[in-house]
């Protein structure tokens, strides 16, 4: 149930039609894994925080440095040098003191990655590599849950949503090695994916709209367009192509 603070705070949303006070419930219910507390981890931590969300879990090894400051809108500059989960938690404890915030600072591998994100109903992609991206893919595909993709480049992101046993997953879209490397970012990228990542998040949570699954969603701010990609499920994925699967 909801308190009548909550009804007040979230009046806006629960107007929504397909959310409501039931949609809203489900929020407060639910818990997010967020692999990330960067460019992409900001906005969708602020966004899935001042939502309501009942448990939002910060993942990040890092620490803040001065070369993040023109997109990770959680940091300021009095945190740097501070673990990036640290300064996500307290940025998002003064913006919503009902959402219960955890911060793990550790770095996600094959090993613990089961761990980090036990308990949690969905992971969100807001890393800055695909080796990881394809760790936390393999493990939402093994423990059922969704995955929500995004990535950014310059001007440019990617979006997609992945719905273990039933939609394409990231591993049938990309295959094979790819590189690591530093690469441009403006902040305002990761701002138009972050949000497009959360609102995927919501309409999951509260089972409304279409959800953007089996289609990658291309955007270029330069040119300002939204291009959409269909994405074939791949029955020989080694992450979702299993017999079982
Ligand atoms: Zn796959």
């Amino acid at each position: 149930m909801l308190t009548p603070g909550e009804r007040e705070r979230y009046d806006r949303q629960i107007m929504i039609g397909g959310i409501g006070e039931e949609g809203q419930e489900r929020l407060k219910g639910s818990r997010v894994a967020i692999a990330g507390a960067g460019g992409l981890g900001s906005p969708i931590a602020i966004y899935l925080t001042a939502a309501g969300i009942g448990m939002i879990r910060m993942i990040d090894h890092d620490q803040v440095a001065l070369s993040n400051l023109n997109r990770q809108i959680l940091h300021r500059e009095e945190d740097i040098g501070r673990k990036k989960v640290d300064s996500a938690r307290a940025k998002l404890r003064d913006l919503n003191r009902a959402v219960e915030i955890e911060s793990i600072s550790e770095t996600i591998t094959e090993k613990n990655v089961s761990r980090l994100v036990d308990g949690c109903d969905l992971i969100v992609d807001a890393m800055d590599n695909m080796p990881t991206r394809y760790i936390l893919n393999r493990c939402a595909i093994e423990k059922r849950i969704p995955f929500f993709h995004g990535a950014v480049n310059g001007f440019e992101g990617r979006a997609m949503t992945v719905i273990p046993g039933e939609t394409a997953c990231l591993r049938c879209m990309y295959r094979g090695p790819v590189p690591q490397e530093k690469f441009p970012v403006i902040g305002v990228t990761p701002a138009v994916i972050g949000s497009i990542q959360a609102t995927e998040v919501i309409k999951y949570l509260t089972g409304i709209g279409r959800l953007l699954t089996n289609r990658l969603l291309v955007y270029d701010g330069l040119k300002v367009t939204f291009s959409e990609f269909m994405v074939h499920r791949n029955p020989n994925c080694d992450h979702c192509g299993s017999p079982s699967g």
